[in-house]
């Protein structure tokens, strides 16, 4: 028999998360011969149910209320635990995100259910569906099962194909009460400048020590912005106060998958590589030719960065013009 299939949407800045639409897709494969359903969150979610629409829910369900306005724990868990209750899902799925890292456990634990989180892969063997996520900083992959109740599973960013496929949407008015909500969102304040958003860049251009100033990121935001990418750093540039912390790629940082990583005046550590050595391509640069980071590149330059990345960038401004 089919799964009904529960994909919680995530917006940000008034858009779907790439990451929701890549659920979606997920969703439609594992609920063949069953049914989708999604749940948008938010005063402003009829915008996006043009959008979510093209990715073939059979229902979309959109928690109004100025309580949604902004993410909060308190109000988010709320909803999604009674539309769980509600529709009854086999198979719950959200992005690894922000938010889905601090929604998933907490909702899986309300619903005494499991939950496989940071998955970067989903496969169909025996009749049972797979789910991959990485371990050991990246190094190694495992594959897990349910044995039994719903599957709820998290999925990383940049790791799965989206199929357009086009639903019918239900409004559900949730209020929940004054004293229902334990959070109160006075000012967002973003750490990082408003442009591509890192954990969902296709493009990143990453600085490290060898940057040496925040001045010397100038020329890494230039090819950044070229490209139509995001500018990383590792912890190193971070800790020197060339950028903020919000930029940091690694275990402790940002975990990022993009089609290109250019590491410029990166030296390679463990736990930088556990942030972006699932990177679909990575170029190296770096001038010296040991660097463990060159164990992981698919391209290696061996020079400065201040002289390589104002070369790839004239390159590329050529292609690009
Ligand atoms: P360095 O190791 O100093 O490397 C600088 C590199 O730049 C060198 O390889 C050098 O050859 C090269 N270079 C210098 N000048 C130039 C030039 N002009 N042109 C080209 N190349 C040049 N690190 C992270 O990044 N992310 C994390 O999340 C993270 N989490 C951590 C968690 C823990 C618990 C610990 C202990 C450490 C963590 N670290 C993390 C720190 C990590 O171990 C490294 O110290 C850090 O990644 C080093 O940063 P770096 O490569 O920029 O600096």
């Amino acid at each position: 028999m089919g799964k009904k299939v529960l994909v919680i949407l995530e917006t940000k800045d008034g858009k779907l998360r790439h990451v929701s639409l890549e659920a979606l897709s997920v969703g439609q494969t594992l609920s063949a011969g069953g049914q989708m359903v999604a749940v948008l969150f938010g005063p402003d979610s009829a915008a996006q149910v043009g959008e979510v629409s093209k990715y073939g829910p059979a229902k979309l369900y959109v928690v109004e209320g100025e309580a949604f306005a902004s993410y909060t724990t308190d109000a988010f868990l709320q909803a999604a635990v009674q539309l769980v209750q509600t529709v009854e899902p086999d198979i719950i799925l959200l992005g690894h995100t922000a938010i889905g890292k601090d929604l998933a456990p907490r909702l899986a634990s309300r619903l005494g259910i499991g939950l496989l989180s940071d998955c970067t892969r989903v496969l169909q063997r025996d009749g049972q569906i797979v789910f991959e996520r990485p371990i050991y900083a990246g190094k190694a992959f495992q594959q897990r099962v349910f044995q039994e109740g719903t599957l709820f599973a998290t999925l990383r960013s940049n790791n799965f194909e989206t199929n357009e496929q086009p639903c019918d949407t239900e409004l559900i008015p949730f209020q929940p009460t004054v004293q229902d909500i334990r959070t109160t969102i006075r000012q967002i304040v973003r750490k990082t400048a408003q442009g591509v958003d890192l954990s969902e860049a296709k493009i990143i251009v990453s600085g490290g020590r060898g940057v040496k100033s925040a001045e010397g990121f100038k020329v890494l935001k230039e090819l950044a912005d070229l490209l139509g990418g995001a500018v990383g750093a590792s912890r190193g540039a971070c800790d020197a106060g060339y950028c903020d912390y919000g930029m940091q790629i690694g275990q402790t940082g940002k975990v990022v998958t993009p089609d290109l990583y250019i590491a410029c005046g990166i030296s390679g550590a463990i736990q930088h590589l556990a942030g972006m050595s699932n990177s679909k391509c990575i170029v190296a640069i770096n001038k010296d030719p040991e660097a463990p980071i060159f164990q992981v590149a698919d391209y290696g330059i061996v020079g400065d960065l201040f002289e390589v990345v104002p070369l790839l960038k004239e390159e590329f401004s050529k292609i690009l013009q």
